[in-house]
């Protein structure tokens, strides 16, 4: 979640006779759940004109949640809660994130209970990714990965670069580089992320064999939002993306003043320290 503060709409408690579940009964009798939702946003706009097109109307969203539900029966609750938190934020430009609640009023577990219930909490964020490509026809594996990105669901590519031709990195001998960054908006994590890239760099039949060696397409995240996180497969920003010079050239073209969570310095200013080391 972003350190700024929103807005929120609330709708509590709204009623819907839905078919989710796993026994037979539920699914074919139906029964009934309970929706809540916190919709942040601005709602600054509407605040100053008083005017519904500047706000997002609860009324449409209930009306959607309903016939959502309705027609989307899922095994769990907690699919249910994550299409419908999903399709929110594809539908409502406005809205920057999603708290949702799905309860189960007396769910059928053979105990009596009062209500189960999963909340979900989900949010648009900014990653900010690098490619690059160094095999065979490079700006078109670079213009492949961003159509890519841009057509998963739940991602969408806001900025990108220019393509800027770099001298190989890692001291394998090869052939130059095209390098690239871009902002993407996605409601996915950083490892979902991940994978999905990984996808994209096989269908670019992308075969990994040796480290900074020869690659038709490679992404890396290297930020986040103000994400901090290092595990074996994943470190957030990327380890090195400040040592390098065909990461900060482009990203500092569309993120100029991005901070880095750690370094705790812009993305230009990172790039201006780089040039002048190499300069000595
Ligand atoms: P480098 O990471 O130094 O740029 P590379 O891109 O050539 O090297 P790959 O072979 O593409 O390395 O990736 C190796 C692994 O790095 C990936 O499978 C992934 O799990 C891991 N990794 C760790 N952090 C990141 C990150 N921020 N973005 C992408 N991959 C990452
Ligand atoms: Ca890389
Ligand atoms: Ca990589």
């Amino acid at each position: 979640m972003n350190t700024v503060c929103y807005d929120e709409i609330r709708v509590e408690n709204l009623e819907v006779f839905a078919n989710h579940g796993v026994f037979p009964e539920e699914t074919a009798l139906g029964q009934k759940f309970l929706i809540s939702l916190i919709m942040y946003t601005d709602t600054r706009r509407a605040g100053k004109t008083d005017e519904l097109q500047n706000s997002i109307h609860y009324g449409e969203v209930s009306a959607f949640l309903t016939a959502y539900t309705k027609e989307h029966p899922r095994k769990l609750i907690e699919a249910a809660a994550e299409e419908l938190a999903e399709e929110l934020l594809l539908r409502y430009p406005l809205l920057e994130g999603v708290t949702l609640e799905l309860k189960k009023p007396w769910a059928p577990v053979g105990i009596p209970l009062e209500t189960v219930s999963v909340k979900i909490t989900r949010f648009w964020h900014k990653a900010y990714l690098g490619l690059g490509s160094n095999l065979g026809d490079k700006k078109g594996y670079l213009d492949q990965g961003t159509r890519a990105l841009d057509s998963i669901r739940g991602c969408r590519v806001e900025k990108v670069s220019s393509y800027l031709e770099t001298a190989p990195y890692g001291g394998v001998e090869q052939d130059d580089f095209l390098n690239a960054c871009l902002l993407l908006k996605t409601f996915l994590s950083p490892r979902e992320l991940l994978d999905r890239m990984h996808e994209i760099e096989q269908e670019a039949h992308r075969e990994r064999r040796i480290r900074w060696g020869p690659r038709t397409l490679d992404l890396d995240i290297l930020m986040y939002d103000d994400l901090v996180m290092d595990s074996d497969d994943l470190t957030i920003p990327h380890a090195e993306m400040h040592l390098r010079d065909f990461v900060l050239r482009p990203l500092a073209e569309i993120a100029p003043n991005k901070f880095h969570p750690i370094l705790r310095k812009t993305v230009s200013q990172l790039a201006a320290e780089l040039a002048g080391v190499d300069e000595k």
